[in-house]
């Protein structure tokens, strides 16, 4: 019995056609991802990408160092927030223009390409200017205006699960970017609300998701375990996990260890050191191999 109203998995090529798998009108073998280029890094191909970087942008000499310690530990490209979507409004908001400037010169100095979060439609133009690659945060998954724009900006998009978004919305928010002739598209699943969360970590950690992400669309997904857990202990293995479950990519919060630096303004729980980022790198480097080919529903 179908249930009117209700959107079932196969309906999604209805739903989202210029994004979906059935219906791609990119590749020839229609199992292929599409890759999706920043700079010279390359989301969809046979190697994990992984984007690693502190929570905010506090200062430049933070940023820096983390930069420079997130290269040498063999990340791909840089993350940073200018613009923080804070629960309270009294806490740190980021350090907006300034922040997106720090972003840019550092990403000069170390050749690491920088993806930041935009927030609201009317930063764009500044955001674009200054970054490589547009986040779209999980608070913001269906802002439909800010996901029009980001799409007539002709900039990579990297696309956040809302954290109580399913399938049929986190695709359709994509389809979204796509309309708008922009299919650099990068899907990141962030951990979502479900009954124990907060409990022993902050959120969900559906990796389930990465299979039928890509049994629906030819877009690449990526893994925050940072966010997803918000456990620095458990962002390593989180991270293997997703590797396992074939995502194309992680994206990693990580805080200098050095004696004496300053502990970040957000999100420190969550961060891990950069010996711990080289062991992450190492094993996602060693799955250099497109990942399993998925039928979720061949069971
Ligand atoms: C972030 O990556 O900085 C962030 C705020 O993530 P999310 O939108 O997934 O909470
Ligand atoms: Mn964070």
């Amino acid at each position: 019995m179908k249930i009117a109203g209700i959107v079932r998995l196969e309906d999604i090529s209805k739903l989202c056609p210029l994004i979906s798998r059935k219906t791609d009108s990119f590749a020839d073998d229609n199992s292929e991802t599409r890759k999706v280029q920043v700079g010279r890094v390359c989301f969809g191909g046979p190697r994990p990408v992984v984007i690693a970087g502190p929570c905010s942008v506090e200062s430049y000499e933070q940023t820096l160092e983390v930069a420079l310690a997130v290269k040498a530990a063999g990340a791909d490209m840089l993350r940073g927030g200018a613009f923080k979507p804070r629960t309270s409004p009294h806490d740190f908001q980021g350090l907006g223009l300034e922040g997106l400037r720090i972003l840019r010169e550092v990403s000069r100095e170390t050749g690491l390409p920088v993806v930041t979060e935009v927030m609201d439609a009317r930063q764009i133009e500044q955001v674009a200017e200054h970054a490589d690659m547009l986040q779209i945060g999980s608070r913001n998954m269906q802002n439909y205006t800010l996901l029009v724009e980001a799409g007539r900006s002709g900039k990579p998009v990297l696309l956040k699960r809302g954290m109580a978004a399913n399938l049929c919305e986190w695709l359709g928010a994509a389809e979204y970017v796509a309309k708008e002739g922009n299919f650099n598209i990068v899907l990141c699943e962030r951990g979502i609300k479900a009954y124990p969360s907060g409990e022993y970590s902050r959120y969900v950690l559906d990796l389930n998701v990465i299979f039928a992400v890509k049994e629906h669309t030819f877009l690449p997904v990526i893994v925050d375990p940072s966010h997803a857990t918000g456990v620095s202990a458990m962002v390593e293995p989180a991270s293997r996990a997703a590797v396992e479950f074939g995502c194309h990519g992680l994206i990693i919060e990580v805080a200098s260890d050095r004696l004496g630096a300053p502990k970040p303004k957000c999100d420190a729980a969550q961060a891990i050191g950069p010996a711990t980022l080289a062991r992450i790198v190492e094993f996602a480097a060693a799955h250099n191999d497109e990942p399993l080919k998925v039928n979720a529903h061949a069971v």
